[in-house]
């Protein structure tokens, strides 16, 4: 067959397949284009999952009616004036809606603000119709009909009706939250009707369209992000870690409002996290990067969800230190969730009480409880062997420890001390212990809230943070094997490890090249204790190409860290003192991140007074 041009249309339905992916993203593309035209309400309908119908109207400022044939026709934009450089809008490419057009039937119907009447114009596979006069109010309203129609072959790929529509449903959540001053609405036979009204531009604007989107708890278990590095801001919130979800798909991101999905932002949020929550939970996130257009790549696929950053170190090094700046800040909080399944579940078939309903009263706390991490934690993973804590690393946890053998106070001057100090203790954030029950829960008393302490999670958290302060102020000892042991991997790995064998050596472990597609492994960190070299070191090389930075070496080692910690900790089971009740709640209190256990379990539950009273029936 001889060269020839290919037709219009042939190039659209070419460049459809990859801007429309599916009726998802007919609705982004569409949504979008009202946003960029200014919009203060979208309305989106839909029926049979976005395949028979999606319609986008706006009161944006419209489409002259001279320029409708130009909006439907390919790389014609009124955005991009001269500077790839320079993009502030989401559309710029000028082919979302030839696109749409090129496999379905398509229609716009448009008014500015200064024309008297709204004109309309149609394509239909391809096919397009001439200009004719409509009714309508100020804005744009856009019409698809039989999506794919006119490539069969992508129509197959379709998820069927509901999988579509509740992907619809996401689209409009995660662009809805970047603006919230912007009134949505998603309704159509093929779902509920979901209505975000519009909030403001500002902080608490943007956090109560989260709430919308995300559930009304999110607000009670966020901390607030915002900081700057080198003219990059980053703003937003996080979850504290005891709320969390079995998955990634609520961790939402945006480089100057354009909504992204980006492994740069995921893997930096997983590496803030990686200190608090198991490998198989994840935070719950909504963070906006702020930068001059200049040092962002957007142009990077046609559905503009990816972006290059120029300085990705710059960018994952403030998202990371943000974070965990953040959660340090935050210091004591365990999520409400804890406290408010706790408090449905003193209520079985309870009807009128406050989270759950009269049905899901149990159901909530098992859901809280779960959400809460404690299913990520599998005490089998954890090491066997106990670990001679003090020869690790030099002394660590002897205040800790000391706190814990402090003698018993027997004269009557100390008791009547004991009771001021008592006293004074109510003020304090954990307030004043009272009793330990079930060899592991301190009851502690608070002006107006009993707090129980899980002990062991609260004391191994402690112990988690002295040994990873240890780990990064100085080298880590090393204890030579006797013999070294030779790991086979793929040459790539070996590759990257060899790469970065100095930082490892940082944390006692010795490594070096033997030959192609092998390492020889000399030291091993004596913290460790006897370990599954092999396994480590695979382990490791799967960090590096995960990651590629030295940072989530450290993160690693904080792991290991972590599963040693659970070792070296006060078991439940051990009767506590007052003294030592009180010495760990004032630990606690001192401790950043203390809140949870390092396996995102909050450390304590805290009851209002007011809330135990309500069960009682007093209030
Ligand atoms: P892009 O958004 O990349 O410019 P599109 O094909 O999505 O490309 O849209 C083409 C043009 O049509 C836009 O540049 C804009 O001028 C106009 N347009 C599309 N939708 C709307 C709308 N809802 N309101 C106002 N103008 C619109
Ligand atoms: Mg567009």
């Amino acid at each position: 067959m001889p060269i020839r041009q290919l037709s219009e249309t042939m190039i659209n339905q070419i460049a459809a397949g990859e801007v429309i992916e599916r009726p998802a993203s007919v609705v982004k593309e569409l949504v979008e284009n009202a946003l960029d035209a200014g919009a203060t309400r979208v309305e989106i309908v839909t029926a049979g999952g976005g395949l028979n119908l999606i319609r986008v109207s706006d009161d944006g400022s419209g489409i002259p009616e001279k320029e409708l044939a130009l909006a439907i026709a390919r790389h014609c934009t009124s955005k991009l004036a001269d500077n790839i450089h320079d993009i502030r809008s989401l559309g710029f490419r000028g082919e979302a809606l030839p696109s749409i057009g090129s496999v379905a039937r398509l229609s716009i119907r448009s008014r500015t603000a200064s024309s008297e009447n709204a004109a309309e114009i149609g394509i239909d596979g391809g096919r397009v119709s001439a200009v004719r006069p409509a009714a309508a109010n100020r804005g744009t309203t856009v019409e698809v009909r039989d999506l794919f129609f006119a490539t069969p072959a992508r129509l197959k790929f379709m998820k069927g009706e509901r999988a579509e529509g509740s992907a619809i449903g996401d689209v409009v959540k995660r662009i809805a939250i970047a603006f919230p001053a912007v009134r949505f609405t998603l309704a159509g036979p093929d779902r509920s009707t979901l209505e975000l009204p519009a909030t403001e531009d500002s902080p608490e604007g943007r956090l109560r369209r989260v709430a919308q989107v995300m559930g009304a708890d999110f607000p009670d278990n966020a901390i607030a992000i915002d900081a700057v590095r080198d003219g990059v801001h980053l703003a937003g919130h996080v979850s504290v870690p005891s709320f969390t979800r079995a998955n990634a798909l609520q961790q939402y991101a945006y480089v100057n409002g354009r909504p992204v999905r980006d492994k740069l932002i995921a893997g930096a949020i997983r590496g803030a996290f990686a200190d608090v929550l198991p490998r198989d939970r994840h935070a719950v996130t909504v963070l906006f990067l702020t930068l001059d257009p200049a040092i962002v790549d957007v142009n990077v696929h046609p559905a503009k969800a990816d972006v290059r950053f120029r300085d990705p170190g710059l960018v994952r090094g403030l998202i990371v230190g943000a974070i965990r700046e953040a959660l340090a800040h935050a210091g004591i909080r365990a999520a409400t969730t804890g406290a408010a399944g706790m408090m449905a579940a003193f209520r079985p078939g309870a009807a009128s009480y406050a989270h759950g309903g009269p049905a899901n009263g149990h159901r909530s706390y098992e859901a809280a409880y779960r959400a809460s991490g404690f299913a990520g934690f599998d005490p089998a993973r954890s090491p066997q062997r106990p670990l001679d804590m003090g020869s690790a690393n030099g002394g660590f946890g002897e205040d800790e420890q000391a706190a814990f053998d402090a003698g018993p106070l027997h004269s009557a001057d100390a008791r009547a001390g004991q009771d001021q100090a008592a006293e004074t203790l109510l003020g304090t954030a954990l307030g004043a212990a009272r009793a330990q029950v079930h060899e592991n829960y301190i009851v502690a008393q608070t002006r107006d809230s009993l707090v129980i302490v899980d002990q062991h999670a609260a004391h191994e958290r402690l112990v988690y943070e002295a040994l990873k302060n240890a780990l990064h102020s100085r080298a880590v000892p090393s204890q030579m094997l006797l013999l070294p042991e030779i790991v086979d991997l793929p040459e790539e790995d070996a590759e990257r490890l060899a790469m970065h064998s100095e930082t490892l050596a940082r944390f006692g472990l010795g490594i070096e090249r033997f030959g192609p597609g092998a390492v020889a492994v000399r030291e091993t960190p004596s913290m460790l204790g006897e370990t599954n070299v092999q396994q480590l070191v695979r382990d490791l090389a799967d960090e590096i190409a995960d990651n590629d930075t030295v940072g989530t070496l450290k993160e690693r080692l904080d792991r290991i860290a972590a599963t040693m910690a659970c070792h070296g900790s006060v078991r439940s089971g051990r009767l506590l003192k007052p003294e030592e009740m009180n010495a760990l709640l004032r630990q606690m209190e001192a401790t950043p991140g203390s809140g949870t256990c390092n396996h995102g379990r909050p450390t304590y539950i805290e009851l209002k007074l007011a809330d135990i009273e309500r069960l009682f029936g007093r209030r």
